[in-house]
């Protein structure tokens, strides 16, 4: 069974061909500047040279086809014909208050998610034109949605609910939803594999620290609090979003500033993060390099940044009266060793102890404490495609 597995940004789409007999990759690719002009595709068959197909593309079905005739190109492509592949899956950012599972793809899953985007207007449209794209080229093939919101409908009230007046939950459906869920799922159960023990007697703090970050209490196998909130602007202070803030300087910096709406939209979620304070880059490997040249202001991006895991990590080992496991995942989690070692640097009080050689690793898959930490740090590399991937399967069959 071959299983395509999309993910559609307003002008982008992300794609990988996997094969579930051995969940192996096959072929994976981006199409990227859709409805621009110079829109193109990267696309890649396992074993084979990548090709850069530049081509006009109008919309996101434009690029769905020129994605599947790359797929099944007799050149550079991985597969005879598209009846190879056997289902979709689809990532969708998110899945409000209706969708607590995967879900195969329905007209009336369609109208769910239509009433969702607006409460996440950037990412759930082109979820949606990626599904109705797919939908046209591909009409007999089971399309399955995957949303990042999903894994957190288990949170207790207590957690989701922000303490404004009860109407705005029921009126605007205001409340935390947490993203990222799929990352958080996947390496929470590897972690319970690698640690040997069944993932319900476990309390796990997944950390995704990627552009975007989010830190998730697993207690069980159950998401029960995580650090992104109505949307994916609250929390850790991110590449650019500012995260965590009181939220009178909204108001102040509209009045003082004469900031608009959308002015300061972008500024917290463009203009912030750890790019706003040290005014270099939201690349973590640019601020770390210009701190170790001695560059205060990323010092300082660096230090908000390591205190706020810190503090999310103590925050949830205390929700969940205690923890057995911390993962680091994600761009920085799983690249940069300097990140986990400052996070971990006060948890000694919890019973973690960072083993500094083993932390010295990136990208693949190691417990980096030592062996008599009562608490164990781990890297896992995520892999959010094949999760998508697993639940299509689990769905279509
Ligand atoms: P997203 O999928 O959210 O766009 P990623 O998970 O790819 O993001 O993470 C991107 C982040 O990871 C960037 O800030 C990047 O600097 C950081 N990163 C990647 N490699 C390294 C590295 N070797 N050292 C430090 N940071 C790294």
């Amino acid at each position: 069974m071959k299983i395509l597995v999309v993910n559609c940004g307003s002008s982008s789409l992300k794609y990988q061909l996997i094969n579930m007999e051995n969940e192996e990759l096959i072929a994976k690719g981006l199409a990227e500047r859709i409805g621009i002009d110079g829109s193109v595709v990267k696309h890649e068959t396992i074993g084979k040279e990548k090709v850069v197909i530049e081509q006009n593309m109008d919309n996101h079905k434009a690029a769905i086809q020129i994605v599947l005739d790359a797929l099944v190109d007799p050149n550079h492509g991985a597969i005879k014909s598209m009846d190879e592949i056997s289902a979709v899956g689809h990532r969708v950012v998110h899945g409000g208050e209706e969708f607590s599972d995967s879900v195969l793809i329905t007209d009336e899953v369609k109208k769910a998610l239509e009433k969702c985007s607006d409460i996440a207007p950037l990412h759930n449209p082109p979820n949606l034109m990626g599904i109705h794209a797919c939908e046209e080229i591909l009409p007999n093939v089971p399309m399955v949605g995957v949303f990042d919101t999903a894994f957190h409908q288990t949170m207790p009230k207590a957690s989701f609910m922000y303490a404004l007046p009860y109407e705005m939950y029921e009126k605007h459906k205001i409340r935390k939803y947490g993203f990222h869920g799929t990352s958080h799922k996947y390496v929470a159960n590897r972690a319970a594999e690698i640690l040997g023990k069944p993932i319900g007697d476990l309390k796990i703090v997944t950390c995704h620290l990627g552009n975007g970050a989010s830190i998730t209490a697993v207690d069980g196998g159950k998401s029960i609090d995580t650090s992104m909130g109505f949307t994916p602007l609250e929390g850790l202070a991110m590449g650019t979003r500012c995260g965590d803030m009181d939220p009178a300087i909204v108001t102040f910096l509209m009045e003082k500033d004469h900031l608009s709406c959308y002015e300061i939209n972008e500024m917290m979620n463009k203009k912030s993060g750890v790019l706003g304070i040290s005014g270099v880059s939201s690349d973590f490997r640019d601020i770390e390099q210009a701190a170790a040249k001695g560059n205060e202001r990323a010092q300082l991006a660096l230090d908000v940044y390591h205190k706020l895991v810190t503090k999310y990590i103590g925050a949830y080992a205390a929700e969940m009266g205690g923890v057995d496991a911390i993962v680091f995942t994600a761009g920085l989690g799983e690249n940069s060793p300097d990140t986990r070692k400052e996070a971990c640097k006060n948890l000694e009080f919890l019973g973690v102890k960072i083993d500094d050689e083993r932390n010295n690793v990136r990208g693949k898959e190691t417990i980096v404490t030592t062996d008599d930490s009562k608490v164990k740090v781990l890297l896992i590399p995520t892999n959010e495609e094949l999760a998508i991937a697993r639940e299509t399967k689990a769905i279509v069959q």
